[in-house]
């Protein structure tokens, strides 16, 4: 459900970084997250390319296999203070909640948690009766993360969604009486989409006052229907600057009602950020489990990443032991990352980590000065941020402060 894109902020609004990170000041360093990738999806969106099945009849076996990573990781875990975990996918509502609960339960003898732990759970509308949500929050859950896209029927339709406009608007209503902080996701830039059903999207996203919302642009993967039907005309999707201009909505809409825009797509109200999404934002540690999770871990020697095979049967026969990369970090490695990661985010880039590193050597100052005339970057004490315009050019901004 979680889409990479590319969007941008209104040009002349910059990130309240102070704002944000004091209301996440228990987000503590040294700290792990968790992700566990659900593969199990009831059909595949037209726009979707993410690991998944369509079948559930290796569910059982599926967490078996977990279970079997789990404990395979437990040196990992051994000593660590978990401070959030991530049911992510996929759909993870579509799976019995006992399995999640056995889970929960191995997991949590092998590791610390945080007294206030943010469990987060991705699901999808059509899948939530009040009575399971209960369930899902007596169970620990805190954050539920809704895979709403849209409230727009046409737009549902054009997106290949199951759940109905209303159904979107009552589920989100009633998980925020539920949960600690309830997410909504939007899409813009569908097929067929106006500028007048993008409003009506985010005033029915507001009437329910999540406390966070995600805004993604629709963004044509390679094998999905969806840039089939783009290729073969059956379809059209708005331009980049049609696009862009939704985003402009967005913020417009969005900001003026509290909801601080804290990375490129997400937005919350004052501490309702995502634990795990901000940590790996952030490089801090997590480890994913299932197949195609991806983990990222540092000691004192070294950064390693590595991703566990996307494919169910390779990940059910070895569960963690079939690894689609496993590599660790060079100096320079490290150090493009944390640029591209951090201007992001709304923490900024500290300029002198980026002066001591780069490649511009004394061109370092003008390439800023250059970026800021243009009104794509902002310094501010000794931080260097994107302005809304400059996300629009967010790599290429990344790659000339790195490369020159
Ligand atoms: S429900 Fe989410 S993960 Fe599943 S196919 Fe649709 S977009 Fe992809």
């Amino acid at each position: 459900m979680w889409q990479t894109i590319f969007i941008r902020r209104l040009p002349g609004t910059f990130f309240p970084a102070a704002e944000v990170f004091s209301q996440a000041a228990h987000f503590h360093q040294h700290m792990l997250s968790l992700y566990v990738h659900i593969p199990f999806c009831r059909s595949r969106c037209n726009y979707c390319d993410f690991f998944l099945v369509t079948r559930l009849d290796h569910l059982d076996a599926y967490f078996k296999a977990l279970s079997l990573e789990t404990a395979l990781r437990s040196g990992e875990l051994k000593g660590r203070t978990v401070n959030a975990i991530h049911f992510g996918g996929g759909t993870p509502s579509l799976v019995p909640l006992h399995y999640l609960v056995a889970w929960l339960e191995q997991i949590s003898a092998l590791c610390t948690f945080a007294d206030d732990i943010e469990i987060a759970f991705e699901a999808n509308p059509e899948d939530l009766e009040d009575r399971v949500m209960k369930d899902m929050r007596a169970a620990g859950i805190t954050r539920m993360s809704l895979g709403v896209q849209s409230f727009v029927p046409e737009k549902l339709a054009s997106l290949g969604r199951r759940h109905t406009s209303s159904q979107a608007a009552d589920v989100t209503s009633a998980a925020s009486g539920i949960f600690n902080s309830v997410s909504v996701d939007l899409i813009c830039g569908v097929p067929g989409e106006t500028a007048a059903m993008w409003v009506s999207d985010l005033h029915a996203a507001l009437e329910l006052l999540p406390q966070h919302i995600s805004v993604y642009m629709l963004s044509l993967e390679p094998k999905t229907l969806l840039h089939r039907n783009v290729s073969t005309g059956l379809v059209t999707v708005p331009d980049e600057g049609v696009q862009a201009s939704m985003y402009e909505l967005a913020l417009a809409k969005l900001e003026p009602q509290g909801y601080l825009h804290y990375e490129v797509s997400n937005f919350c109200l004052p501490g309702h950020h995502s634990r795990y999404n901000l940590a790996s934002w952030k490089r801090e540690e997590y480890l994913g489990f299932g197949p195609s999770a991806h983990s990222f871990l540092r000691s004192s020697a070294e950064e390693i990443r590595f991703a566990n095979v996307s494919s169910l049967l390779r990940y059910i026969a070895k569960p963690g032991k079939v690894l689609a990369f496993r590599e660790k970090l060079s100096d320079e490695e490290r150090f493009t990352e944390q640029v591209f990661l951090s201007l992001r985010i709304n923490s900024g880039l500290d300029v002198e980590f980026l002066r001591k590193e780069n490649k511009l050597g004394h061109r370092l100052s003008q390439t800023i000065d250059r970026f800021a005339g243009k009104g794509w970057v902002r310094l501010h004490d000794g931080r260097l941020y994107l302005t809304g315009k400059g996300f629009l050019f967010a790599d290429l901004i990344a790659g000339e402060l790195i490369f020159g």
